[in-house]
């Protein structure tokens, strides 16, 4: 397998090694080994990346000139897809993608993400004319415009990271604002292309910065508390999502959260291809690592055995064609680390314990080499309070739960701290009616794409606030200003 370049830092316009010269291995996921290495950015150079956007929306046209700017960002999603190669290629290592899941997914998502927010930018209004309002004996004129928030620290996580880095930076860039992105340090090289990328582009400096850096939250907290800062755009985990709400807090920063989910895929009996249906909740696509990814299947108890038997069919002939390099149609690899990799494990065991049936999978396979296998795996007979039901494992683990009926599958659906996703199949009008009643930001029925560059994404309760891609997505980094000009 081939060695990746090094992650640079791209600060004020430079692609740069750290400032104290130090690297950090960048881990293939597929063999546990390096792949290549990243610059590990010192906080002298975070300051440095935080100087020069705050410079670049303060000091340069960038956040007023609006026909300049989506010229330049234009071209910068232009550079990104001629390199639509180099980027499935990091996918593919440093990410631990499948071929199948590469390219479709990871990248070509990605992309026409990116194009699909060129498009949604034509939608903004930079200013609304409200009228003449007579109030207080006189008349007022008012108009309401929006203007970008200004410097936007956007951190982010490794699952599908060319595709939330875009989400963030391209739709932050569109709005005006100027970026700092912070990667997650097993993907690091995700992230320091686009400065390659924007470089190629003609991005102007400072308007667009990479810190990468092998301590987790370092960057991120100082991103997080500086209140040169305006705004944090972040994807991750709840629990870190939690923290930069609470570090955010000091500086009133505005703070955009998209978190985890425990999304359900809800069958329902009178479902057309029923067992087909079943067969396609399981969680193997990117072995199972998508925030949104539906990863508790609710069957109505009337057809459970038959969803089971299907199941244990899917499950059967999937065994042998996972974990393949080489194989374009291969679409589940390794988990991103070691840490992951024993963190879906310890679920595995919660999931033994708290008396669920393993029907499928349940080891971490060593013997494939170096890299971080999991099985796929599925749990059947769960409850709801499982704990395996409740947390997000992250991993390719389906947990299999019967409903009473269409109520009950809605009640389970909706117990859950998070909302972000989910999928009901069954005839349009019920499933349709269903998904109205879930608490939770994208919603498919019978396989429909919810999740698209021009819709908004984000959860409800614990699976976030906010929304990104769409015009929503843009808007999230402007700020309204209403504006009252005396007229008798
Ligand atoms: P994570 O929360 O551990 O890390 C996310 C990012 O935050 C990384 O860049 C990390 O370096 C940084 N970070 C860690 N500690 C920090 C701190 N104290 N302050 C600031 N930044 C800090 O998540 P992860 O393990 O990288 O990614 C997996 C998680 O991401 C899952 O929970 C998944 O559901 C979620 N996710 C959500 C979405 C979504 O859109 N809702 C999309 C993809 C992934």
């Amino acid at each position: 397998m081939d060695k990746l370049p090094d992650a640079l830092l791209y600060v004020n316009g430079e692609m740069r090694t750290a400032g104290d010269n130090q690297y950090f291995d960048n881990i293939n996921p597929w063999t546990g080994a390096s792949c290549g290495r990243a610059a590990d950015a010192t906080a002298a150079d975070v300051e440095e990346a935080i100087v020069a956007a705050r410079n670049a929306f303060d000091n340069t046209d960038w956040s007023t000139n609006h026909d300049q700017r989506y010229a330049l960002v234009c071209k910068f999603v232009d550079v990104m897809v001629t390199n639509r190669e180099k980027l499935v290629q990091i996918s593919r290592l440093e990410v631990g993608s499948a071929i199948g899941a590469a390219a479709r997914a990871q990248i070509d998502g990605a992309l026409n993400g990116a194009k699909d927010l060129l498009e949604c930018y034509k939608q903004v209004k930079w200013e609304k004319d409200l009228g003449i309002k007579h109030e207080g004996g006189f008349d007022t004129k008012r108009i309401v415009t929006q203007e970008a928030m200004g410097v936007v620290g956007a951190i982010t996580p490794w699952n599908v990271p060319l595709y939330v880095n875009v989400g963030k930076v391209v739709a932050a860039l569109l709005a005006g604002c100027t970026v700092i992105l912070k990667p997650a340090p097993d993907t690091p090289l995700m992230g320091s292309i686009m400065g390659e990328l924007a470089i190629e582009a003609g991005l102007p400096a400072g308007v667009f910065n990479v810190i990468t850096s092998a301590d987790p939250a370092m960057a991120g907290e100082m991103l997080t508390t500086d209140r040169r800062v305006d705004l944090i755009s972040f994807t991750g985990s709840t629990a870190v999502g939690k923290l930069i709400m609470k570090n955010g807090a000091e500086s009133l920063k505005r703070v955009f959260l998209e978190l985890g989910g425990k999304s359900a895929f809800i069958v329902l009996e009178d479902a057309p291809n029923f067992a087909q249906t079943c067969m396609g909740s399981m969680v193997v696509f990117h072995a199972g690592q998508g925030c949104a990814y539906p990863t508790r299947l609710l069957v109505p108890k009337s057809r459970y055995d038959e969803a089971v038997g299907a199941l244990d069919m899917a499950y059967k002939g999937f065994a042998e064609k996972w974990g393949k390099f080489d194989e374009p149609t291969c679409i589940m690899g390794p988990v991103i680390s070691k840490k992951q990799q024993n963190r879906v494990m310890e679920y595995i065991e919660i999931g033994k314990n708290e008396g669920a049936r393993l029907l499928a999978g349940g080891n971490a396979r060593t013997d494939m080499g170096g890299g971080f296998f999991v099985e796929p795996t599925c749990f059947v007979d769960c409850t709801n309070d499982m704990r395996i039901a409740r947390e997000e494992i992250f991993g390719p683990v389906l947990v299999v739960i019967p409903f009473e009926d269409e109520e009950d599958a809605i009640r389970i659906a909706n117990d859950s701290d998070y909302g972000l996703g989910g999928a009901v199949f069954g005839p349009t009008d019920r499933a349709l009616a269903m998904t109205k009643r879930i608490r939770a930001g994208a919603l498919s029925v019978n396989g429909g794409t919810s999740i698209t560059g021009d819709l908004p994404f984000g959860g409800y309760k614990q699976s976030g606030m906010g929304r990104e891609w769409g015009l929503e997505g843009i808007e999230e980094f402007l700020e309204i200003k209403a504006i009252g000009i005396r007229a008798s």
